[in-house]
């Protein structure tokens, strides 16, 4: 498979920015895709800036059915965006299934948002006072690897429904599903009712306008920061590691451009000591072991308190030893490969040879990047496995006397996107979620994300929110106008 990028035709980029697409699985070439030149993505700009025009002449309405059908085409084609996820990242069947259903709820939930974007009247003296959610105009939307679907449709779809034009650059080892979902995005076709849309010259073959939503893979540091460092690039929503999202930050500080920051986590999970034991531990496994660990939420730390402590364990091994890593095809397989061979790496890096892990899962031999499920005990902050974000199936396990110290222990880390507490007592339920310092808590659950619920991370996890009933709003300037009605 050669795909061609959503560049200007002009000089073909050279081997040196191709991408050549791996199944984690197998190590067998899956496809190489041309990398985008700054050039391309300049030109990608020009185009966007222009449609960009024209789509937010729209009627809301009008945008709102044109995402909807966009939705629609996502649907009919979940089973094929599902097999290039498991193709292309090793996700298992059933994950990768669900991604695609995610990108088509968020479609409709945000045209939705797009005939719901309303503004304020506000009394003043001497007029009329109203509000305007004016959009953006252009938004660059860039992308990880470990969930590519998803994380594509959390900033397009709302960046769009405001009335933005959207360029998306996926990561360099995943670039497939969001190419296809810009050609569904084309495709979507439109209705034969939609007369606006022709008086506003838009191409009648197509279902979102061309250029609205263009995929621009390439290497970071070229494609993205192309897309950072352009004039005509109002926001840039960008996912991935904390390191590379203080650079990008810095960039944008140059032009002062808006921002959404959505980086590491290191998230704990908490389990008091009345919780409703089996059902803390029986869970807890999916919630480090999910994408193979590969999952920003991951709750990575295991705080459990001391009368317990040795039960959970107890509890917990044959949980984690019943999560079959395997073909990621397979519907009966709980675990996939780790992306890459540099991740396998990294992730080894945090176990040490040593140490014995207190429980070790067991993997496929041969091709794939496989990496086993682990537990690991007696590694306190500072040491590196209980504060560095490790991003593969590795959890460390932590007792903890009493409330305030399984809080400080939830906090003693730079990230603070998510967290776990398992208790029985509501006011304790509530009193610890308040005090641990993440975006996103969650009690005797382990749900992160919802595409209703308002998304993003406290300290180094993060700048903004995504999702929820606010998703629009990220991609809006307030604009005020005031009506005088005085007669002279
Ligand atoms: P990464 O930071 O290396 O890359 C992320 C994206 O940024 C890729 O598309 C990459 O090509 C691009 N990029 C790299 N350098 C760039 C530059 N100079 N300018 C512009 N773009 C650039 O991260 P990764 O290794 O792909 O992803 C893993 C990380 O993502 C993990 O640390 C994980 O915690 C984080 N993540 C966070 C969330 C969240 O919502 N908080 C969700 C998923 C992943």
């Amino acid at each position: 498979m050669h795909q061609q990028p959503a560049g200007e035709p002009g000089p073909a980029p050279g081997p040196e920015h191709e991408l050549h697409v791996v199944n984690p699985a197998t190590e067998q070439p899956v496809a190489t895709v041309p990398g985008t030149t700054p050039g391309q993505a300049g030109a990608a700009v020009r185009r966007a800036v222009r449609a960009q025009r024209r789509w937010a002449a729209l009627p809301p309405a009008d945008r709102a059915r044109l995402l909807r059908r966009f939705a629609a085409e996502v649907d009919a084609r979940t089973e094929e965006l599902a097999r290039l996820e498991v193709a292309e990242a090793g996700h298992t069947i059933g994950t990768a299934r669900r991604e695609a259903g995610n990108v088509r709820d968020l479609l409709e939930y945000a045209a939705g948002g797009a005939e719901r974007l309303t503004g304020l009247q506000i009394p003043v003296p001497g007029g009329v006072d109203v509000t305007f959610a004016e959009p953006l105009g252009v938004v660059a939307v860039i992308v990880p690897w470990n969930f590519p679907m998803p994380i594509a449709a959390w900033g397009a779809a709302p960046a769009l429904a405001a009335g933005n034009a959207v360029l998306l650059k996926p990561a360099e080892t995943t670039p497939l599903t969001a190419l296809r979902l810009a050609g569904l995005a084309l495709a979507a076709g439109l209705p034969e009712d939609l007369t606006a849309l022709r008086l506003a010259g838009l191409a009648l073959a197509a279902g979102l306008p061309e250029d609205l939503f263009q995929v621009l893979p390439g290497a970071g540091p070229v494609t993205g920061a192309a897309l950072v460092g352009h004039p005509d690039v109002a926001k840039v929503v960008f996912t991935g590691s904390a390191a590379t999202g203080r650079a990008v930050m810095a960039a944008c500080a140059r032009r002062v451009k808006r921002l959404t920051l959505e980086l590491g986590g290191k998230s704990p999970n908490i389990v008091f000591a009345d919780a409703d034991l089996e059902r803390a531990a029986a869970t807890a496994p999916a919630s480090f072991l999910d994408n193979t660990g590969q999952d920003c939420c991951a709750r990575s730390r295991i705080l459990v308190q001391r009368p317990v402590y040795e039960r959970f364990l107890e509890l917990l091994e044959p949980a984690v030893l019943a999560v079959r890593a395997g073909d990621p095809a397979d519907p009966a397989t709980g675990m996939g490969p780790l992306i890459s061979a540099a991740q396998r790496e990294r992730v080894r890096g945090y176990v040490p040879e040593d140490h014995p892990a207190a429980i070790r899962g067991t993997v496929p031999g041969g091709p794939g990047f496989w990496y086993p499920a682990t537990v690991l005990e007696g590694h306190r902050a500072p040491a590196r496995a209980a504060v560095e974000e490790i991003f593969g199936p590795v959890a460390v396990v932590t007792p903890f006397e009493d409330e305030d110290e399984a809080v400080r222990l939830a906090n003693a880390t730079e990230y603070g996107l998510s967290g776990s507490v398992w208790t029985r007592d509501v006011g304790r339920a509530l009193r610890v979620s308040r005090a641990v310092h993440a975006g996103n808590l969650s009690v005797n659950s382990h749900s992160s994300v919802r595409y209703w619920t308002p998304f993003g991370g406290f300290k180094q996890s993060g700048l903004g929110r995504e999702l929820g009933p606010d998703a629009l709003a990220a991609f809006t300037e307030t604009k005020n106008v005031f009506i005088s009605t005085e007669e002279d």
